[in-house]
């Protein structure tokens, strides 16, 4: 089944919910990257998290996650828009650690605890919005909860979570956000905080099959919940071979014929999606003299 995300509202228009099953996703992302069961996870968790506040978004607007927690890692960065669409990648790739004391993969110890997490909205007409703050967790879910409250001022739960399978792909990815509107109610809150304690981790969830729609009613019961929406979700990357001649070809005429003497060929790979391009001899002359 494919990946798709539900926005939905709760308790009368005073909450708003998304949750999302990435499973696919991040299975595209684990076979393009080869990263290992602990990057994967902490890599997934982003994803996920990125294309739930992609769904806060509207029309063509993008959003840039940079994770940068100083742990074997490196940097976690995540690219996604309000249509579902993401891409991302991790410096190391192949980072793995043993389980933590809970059984469950060691995000914390692949992403670090000291840095940031920031992120750059580009909501069109040359504006921008981006906030940063400290990493408080480094599993990821609490950090980007911890982004929505102090940097937007949003009361919100962020869950994400990613289980892999012995061969290293990936067996279940997903995520719910929930958001208080403003004068959201006491007894409301209360409610949700309950349920949030609750309900069983959100990997476990999807693993036995829940669909987004069954996690919000988990979430918020059934009886309150209002589905507004339903977004397919996949990793997307724009590189595209037309993209990488333009690129050379802005080099100029100089900066190519040292190509094609030094190598004979070019070569060139997406970082986002790990893609690789090549440029025999020939095809650089036929850019060079396009150039
Ligand atoms: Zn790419």
């Amino acid at each position: 089944m494919s990946d798709y995300l539900i926005k939905a509202l709760a308790f009368n228009g005073q909450v708003r919910a998304y949750a999302i099953n990435s499973t696919e996703t991040v299975g595209e992302a684990q076979r393009r990257h080869y990263t290992w069961p602990t990057a994967s996870a902490a890599l997934g968790r982003a994803m996920t998290a990125g294309v739930m506040l992609g769904a806060t978004l509207k029309g063509d607007d993008k959003l840039t996650i940079k994770i940068e927690g100083g742990g074997p890692i490196g940097i976690i960065l995540v690219d996604t828009n309000a249509k579902g669409e993401v891409r991302g990648y991790v410096t190391n790739p192949q980072t793995h650690f043993d389980l933590n004391q809970h059984g469950k993969l060691d995000v914390r110890r692949a992403v670090g605890t000291d840095g940031t997490l920031s992120i750059v909205k580009d909501i069109g007409m040359r504006e921008q919005f981006s906030g940063q703050v400290p990493i408080v967790s480094g599993e990821l879910g609490e950090d980007f909860t911890y982004y929505l409250v102090s940097s937007e001022q949003t009361p919100s739960s962020v869950g994400v979570g990613v289980l892999v399978n012995p061969d290293n792909s990936i067996l279940a990815a997903g995520g719910f956000l929930i958001q208080l509107m403003p004068g959201t109610s006491d007894e409301t809150i209360a409610q949700i905080e309950k349920r949030l304690q609750g309900i069983e981790p959100i990997s476990k969830m999807i693993e036995k099959g829940l669909s987004p729609e069954d996690i919000l009613e988990e979430i918020v019961g059934k009886d309150n919940l209002k589905i507004l929406d339903k977004m397919p979700v996949s990793f997307v990357c724009p590189c595209s071979r037309e993209r990488i001649e333009s690129a050379i070809i802005s080099l100029g005429t100089q900066e190519i014929e040292a190509m094609i003497e030094e190598d004979g060929k070019a070569e060139a790979q997406c970082h986002f999606c790990n893609e690789n391009y090549h440029f025999s001899k020939d095809e650089l002359i036929e850019l060079k003299n396009q150039a």
